[in-house]
């Protein structure tokens, strides 16, 4: 369903933004707490990690100060995003090097991280960012463990080689699969919320569409009956006239036009009704093959056209539905109808029935039409809208609020210049007995 194209662009635009934000919130505090440490009862000399921490600090206050500079100007925000929260997981390295690698308290940072990143990146992001952490957490604590580097201790004992192997090993595969369960969690969690807010929004959409109708229906119910009267009136007098005066071929003329017209602007004020305030329908059991045959030849012996388009029926026998067969003819008939105009030349119109999972029947119109461009596809439902000359745009509104009162809806799928599908699917019911 088209509708909701760049919304998650801008989602993922704010979160960016607050992200950005809180970075530098929690750098100022950790600025803050390292310069109470520094002047505390028993001062540090600005030596060693105490010089490296102001560094890091200082650089994540720079890098910060970039990304706010270009943010506004980075056309892919997805990869800006993989890349901030990846170097802030080499900066949680940084941080659990500099307060002392394995007896470091400061591992539960990568958690916070990979939830964040569950949150901007959902699945597949806060995984990465899993894998990210485990790799530099597991190369830090071995390179420690063999000597290779000295990690600066700020309490100075606890170095880690007072612990023997499976004390370290057991600590870096808890670390890790702590990393992994967070992402898979956190992961999971905010899938579901994303999930959830597509589905929101199509029902959205769906809720805006209907209110449309509702809001032009009733602007309509009170609107035609003002136009109906006089028309007919108008209609009538000219009759009554036609046959009075004269005969006098061009007045003639001229009262045939009045005539046309008004039939026209009747024709366009009832369907419009019918839009507007479907009647209510006298619900009743119907067997969708006979239905829909009587309907396709119908047409077949109503509209010209049939000569080069050829209607094709696939019907499944023996399926009951409950509704108006007004409404049901009605439908198929304005369905039939824009297949037809979408062809140009000669072509094909299919109509099919299908049962469904869950109790449904599936009905299906298609044609090797003209199909419907990505642009109009947000309008066709509007009343009014058209893409014909002589067309009134009220079709498919007519479709749509009559099959919204069976609480059901059309879908649609085209391709330009290849075809279009329209369907809908209706619950089955027993056969009457
Ligand atoms: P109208 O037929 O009077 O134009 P509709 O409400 O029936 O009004 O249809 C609205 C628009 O949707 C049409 O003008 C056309 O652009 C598009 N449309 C509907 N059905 C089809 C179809 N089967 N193939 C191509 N375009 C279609
Ligand atoms: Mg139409």
């Amino acid at each position: 369903m088209p509708g909701y194209s760049n919304k998650p662009e801008d989602d993922l635009y704010h979160k960016l933004e607050w992200v950005m934000f809180l970075r530098v919130a929690f750098t100022s505090l950790l600025l803050g707490s390292t310069i109470i440490l520094q002047f505390s009862e028993k001062p540090y000399p600005l030596t060693g990690p105490l010089l490296v921490f102001y560094g890091l600090i200082i650089t994540i206050f720079l890098l910060s100060l970039c990304y706010g500079l270009i943010f506004k100007h980075i056309k892919r925000k997805l990869i800006f995003a993989y890349l901030q929260i990846g170097i802030d997981t080499f900066a949680v390295t940084i941080i659990i090097f500099l307060t002392g690698s394995f007896a470091s308290i400061f591992s539960f940072l990568y958690l916070l991280v990979i939830i964040y990143s569950s949150m901007l990146l959902f699945r597949k992001g806060s995984m990465i960012m899993a894998v990210l952490c485990s790799v530099q957490y597991g190369i830090l604590i071995n390179l420690e463990y063999y000597g290779i580097i000295n990690p600066f201790s700020m309490n100075g004992d606890n170095s880690i080689g007072s612990y023997d192997w499976s004390q370290v090993f057991f600590k870096v595969v808890i670390t890790m699969g702590a990393c992994f369960a967070v992402a898979f969690l956190s992961g999971f969690l905010s899938e579901q919320l994303r999930r959830t807010r597509d589905k929101l929004s199509a029902l959205e959409d769906r809720i805006k569409r209907v209110e449309k109708m509702a809001y032009m229906g009733e602007m309509a119910a009170g609107i035609t009956h003002e136009i109906k009267n006089p028309l007919a009136s108008l209609s009538g007098s000219i009759q009554i006239l036609r046959k009075e005066i004269p005969y006098d071929p061009e007045q003639d003329k001229l009262m045939q036009i009045v005539l046309r017209e008004t039939d026209r602007l009747s024709a366009l004020v009832n369907n419009f009704l019918l839009f507007a305030k479907p009647s209510p329908g006298q619900i009743e059991k119907i067997e969708l093959e006979s239905a829909l045959t009587e309907t396709v030849k119908l047409f077949e012996k109503d509209k010209a056209c049939t000569g080069k388009v050829t209607i094709t029926s696939d019907f499944f026998s023996n399926i009951w539905i409950e509704m108006d067969p007004v409404h049901l003819r009605q439908v198929i008939w304005n369905l039939i109808v824009n297949a037809v105009e979408a062809i140009e030349g000669e072509g094909r119109v299919g109509i099919k029935t299908s049962p469904l999972k869950h109790n449904f029947v599936g009905i299906e119109i298609s044609d090797n039409g003209c199909g419907i461009k990505d642009q109009y596809m947000q309008s066709i439902f509007d009343p009014f809208f058209t893409t014909k000359s002589n067309g009134t745009g009220l079709g498919l509104s007519i479709v749509h609020s009559i099959l919204e009162s069976y609480d059901t809806w059309l879908d649609v799928e085209s391709k330009v210049d290849r075809g279009t599908k329209f369907s809908f699917k209706l619950k089955r019911r027993d056969p009457p007995t």
